[in-house]
């Protein structure tokens, strides 16, 4: 199965439908065979996979790994792509198209797609889920954070976004880019950045870098986490305030529930000090600290 998907294919395509892409929808396909092909070399596709598509585009990227795949699901928010891929996609049975935002809003999934993605899974058994994608840039952050809170989790999330995201997500404590979004990812994902891509590889040319990156989503670290919904709210309240004292942070987030000295005992019991901050803290500490209010909240009955 060769991918079709170059700058005269497209060109001609959108050309004859009377199509302009539209940069509202972050309309940029990747035009480079080679790194079509490491997108889904990296997602390791297998024949037991049910695979997620946001943004079908023109279906080149669904037929590659429909030709690999139990299953494609493929959304696509604009309806002429939509109709156009139709046609592209039209010889495979294994491909289901919806034509929807795939987000209802900024915190949650649009239930049509999470229902597609049910009703398809349950009927593969043994079956894994993954998400692989040329994202639209617009929606990404939503899209990857938000499906680790489905009920349907998936396996790993191979996708393109813009490279200042991507080093969002791998980055460490203590730099600029350490931030809430870093930690959720890194506390339940091996999270790998594949290739940074310069912005001549899309058409149109968007005006920044990208990078393919591979978010391999872990059991065991999953496990750790007693409770990810409570968990994905603390750290982002973390970072609300980011230059102000952990402590001070803490106390406003929990107002209500916890009293000062509450606040001030746990953070006592891990040794952490009136000058900690949120972002100095590894992952690891962030867990800890997590769990530590959680089951503070959990004893005094407030959650
Ligand atoms: N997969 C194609 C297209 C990537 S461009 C390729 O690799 O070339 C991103 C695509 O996402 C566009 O087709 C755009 O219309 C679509 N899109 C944008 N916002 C969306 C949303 N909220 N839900 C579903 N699709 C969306």
């Amino acid at each position: 199965m060769v991918s079709k998907q170059t700058v005269s294919y497209l060109t001609q395509r959108f050309r004859e439908v009377g199509l302009e892409p539209d940069s509202r929808h972050g309309q940029n396909f990747l035009i480079d065979l080679n790194l079509i092909n490491l997108l889904v070399d990296s997602a390791d596709i297998q024949p037991n996979d049910l695979v997620l598509e946001i943004g079908t585009g023109t279906g080149s990227l669904t037929a590659l790994m429909a030709a690999k795949a139990a299953h494609v699901i493929t959304v696509e928010i604009d309806t002429h792509l939509h109709q156009l891929a139709r046609e592209e996609l039209e010889e495979f049975d294994n491909v289901t198209m919806v034509q929807q935002d795939a987000l209802r809003n900024k915190n949650n999934f649009n239930p049509i797609v999470l229902e597609t993605i049910q009703n398809r899974f349950s009927e593969i058994p043994g079956g894994r889920f993954k998400l692989v994608a040329n994202l639209p840039y617009n929606v990404a952050t939503p899209i990857i954070s938000n499906l680790l809170l489905t009920e349907i989790l998936p396996t790993s999330m191979t996708v393109t976004i813009q490279k200042e995201l991507a080093d969002r997500i791998v980055a460490v404590p203590s730099t600029k880019d350490y931030s809430a979004l870093s930690i959720w990812m890194q506390s339940l994902c091996d999270c790998r950045i594949v290739r940074v891509l310069g912005p001549g590889v899309f058409w149109p040319r968007p005006k920044v870098h990208s990078a393919i990156i591979h978010l391999e989503h872990s059991l065991e670290k999953r496990g750790r986490i007693t409770d990810v919904r409570f968990y994905h709210e603390f750290v982002r309240s973390l970072f609300f305030h980011r230059r102000k004292f952990l402590r001070s942070v803490i106390i406003s987030s929990c107002k209500g529930k916890l009293d000062k000295p509450e606040v001030d005992e746990v953070l006592a019991a891990l040794k952490l000090g009136p000058n900690a901050r949120a972002e100095e803290l590894p992952v690891e500490g962030i867990l800890e600290l997590g769990e530590a209010f959680r089951q503070k909240l959990h004893d005094l009955g407030k959650i």
